[in-house]
């Protein structure tokens, strides 16, 4: 499928899913670009990106994630990007930042818990953020905390899976006074490229506009994205939040 790959900001071609198509095949974790590898789902999160901060080659923009083909590919477009691991493991980081140096990336992984970011508030123009906020406990504490390094008028974007037809949002774990992990329910665990899955605390609902602004965001959108023009021919939610 060809078209126009908004990571590499170039004309590209889309893959096809490697098991082929079936019927219940979804693009939004598929079509990887030919050059970046970047799928569906990046594409339309970047192109909400570039649209939202039209000097991204000079932003200062921190993504919540480091040992990914993602950041590799956002590095050569975005000058001061800054992204991160939720490792605390120093082996572990040297190895993610070894297998990082292997495909021509010299970035040390560095850890931040998105609960309480190492950042001077007010320091950085947007803030990325791909199905991560769904694992972590306390997910309003996460969207304070990247309001606080926003500066006013910065922006986040973020993609979760999303419960489009849920008005609330939904715990189905968390941790207990004790310090223990709690589920309710069967244990619901998603593939995660750094380790061997995590468990998912939240089926995020229409709520989540409204705790965005309770984190301190001025204005907080639901975005349904699709063109097929960028490879993204399913129709994907996306998160847009302006501080
Ligand atoms: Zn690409």
């Amino acid at each position: 499928m060809p078209g126009h790959c908004p990571v590499c900001a170039a004309p590209r071609r889309f893959l096809p899913p490697l098991g082929g198509v079936q019927a219940d095949t979804s693009f939004r974790e598929s079509l990887h670009c030919e050059t970046c590898r970047c799928i569906s789902r990046h594409r339309a999160a970047v192109a909400v990106l570039a649209e939202a901060v039209p000097d991204l080659p000079r932003a200062r923009v921190y993504i919540t994630e480091q040992a990914s083909l993602l950041f590799m590919a956002l590095r050569k477009r975005i000058g001061k990007l800054e992204g991160s691991e939720f490792v605390r493991s120093l082996r572990r980081r040297h190895a993610l930042s070894a297998w990082m140096l292997a495909q021509g990336c010299r970035s040390y992984v560095r850890f931040q818990d998105v609960t309480a970011l190492s950042f001077r508030a007010g320091s950085k123009d947007a803030v990325v953020s791909f199905d991560v906020l769904e694992h972590v406990p306390d997910y309003r504490k996460a969207l304070r905390e990247f309001a606080r390094v926003l500066k006013p008028g910065g922006v986040l974007v973020m993609t979760v899976p999303f419960y489009a037809a849920s008005a609330s949002s939904e715990t189905i774990a968390y941790v207990d006074r004790e310090g223990k992990l709690q589920t309710l329910g069967p244990p619901e665990y998603h593939g995660d490229p750094v380790s061997q899955g995590v468990l998912c605390f939240h089926h995020l609902g229409w709520d989540l506009l409204a705790e965005m602004r309770a984190a301190g965001f001025a204005e907080a959108e639901a975005l349904r994205v699709s063109d097929a023009g960028q490879g993204i021919p399913e129709p994907l939610w996306l998160f847009r939040a302006r501080r």
